[in-house]
């Protein structure tokens, strides 16, 4: 079984047409979804009806929460508020009840799936570095788990300590327990505007990092057109 894992497509259509189309490229078997399918770009419905059309499993994000919810945007940085303001009117009723019912976290095959941290989900808490992810490896109860929010791509893993790193593709240790993130399909922030997503080959038991360029001003000339802050296109291409 090939597992691809793919999170924060933030409704960039572009990237995430790209990423569908290596994803079937590279022969995967399986996808699945850690969440803010929407936010921040300007295709979140159209986003959102390939998601729900994959049928796949999906955890949801601090911004499919917030998109599909009348809650106050405090945490927010102004952009962001727009962005979910924005997009909130671009959602049917149904969108907004199928994203409300996500599960903050959830198993597929023989992995956790998670958006932002195992300790407390529902906190949207950031694991940027060991210290973050040593608090939430005792919550996780299988030898993989993967995350997002942070878009940084990054890999934590756990024996006597916790360790983590940039990585392109590994091999995966079976003593050890890996927290992962999968980078960002929609808006990755890691200096690197390429599009990402992870491929788990479970029968090679290897972890493969893929980045894949896009039509970022065709992304960039929707967000504008749409109305949407000009710094959220501006970031798109140097990937923060
Ligand atoms: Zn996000």
């Amino acid at each position: 079984m090939k597992y691809a894992i793919i999170a924060d497509i933030h409704g960039n259509l572009e990237a995430f047409q790209v990423v569908l189309e290596d994803i079937r490229a590279q022969k995967a078997t399986h996808i699945v979804c850690l969440g803010d399918v929407v936010g921040y770009n300007a295709n979140p419905k159209e986003c959102l009806q390939i998601v729900r059309d994959l049928n796949i499993p999906v955890v949801k994000g601090n911004h499919d929460e917030y998109c599909s919810s009348e809650n106050h945007l405090e945490g927010f940085n102004p952009h962001a508020a727009e962005a979910v303001i924005w997009t909130r009117n671009q959602l049917s009723t149904d969108d907004k009840q199928w994203l409300c019912d996500l599960k903050y976290s959830r198993m597929a095959a023989n992995f956790t799936m998670v958006h932002a941290t195992l300790d407390a989900p529902e906190r949207w808490g950031y694991v940027f570095d060991k210290l973050a992810a040593a608090a939430s490896f005792p919550y996780q109860n299988t030898q993989m788990c993967f995350f997002g929010h942070t878009h940084v791509p990054v890999a934590f893993m756990r024996d006597t300590v916790v360790r983590g790193g940039t990585y392109s593709k590994f091999k995966v240790d079976s003593s050890k327990k890996y927290f992962i993130n999968v980078g960002a399909v929609g808006q990755p922030r890691d200096n690197n505007p390429k599009a990402a997503y992870v491929i788990y080959d479970m029968d090679a038991q290897t972890i493969e990092l893929r980045r894949l360029d896009y039509d970022i001003e065709a992304a960039q000339k929707k967000i504008l057109a749409a109305g949407l802050p000009e710094r959220l296109a501006e970031r798109l291409a140097y990937g923060r």
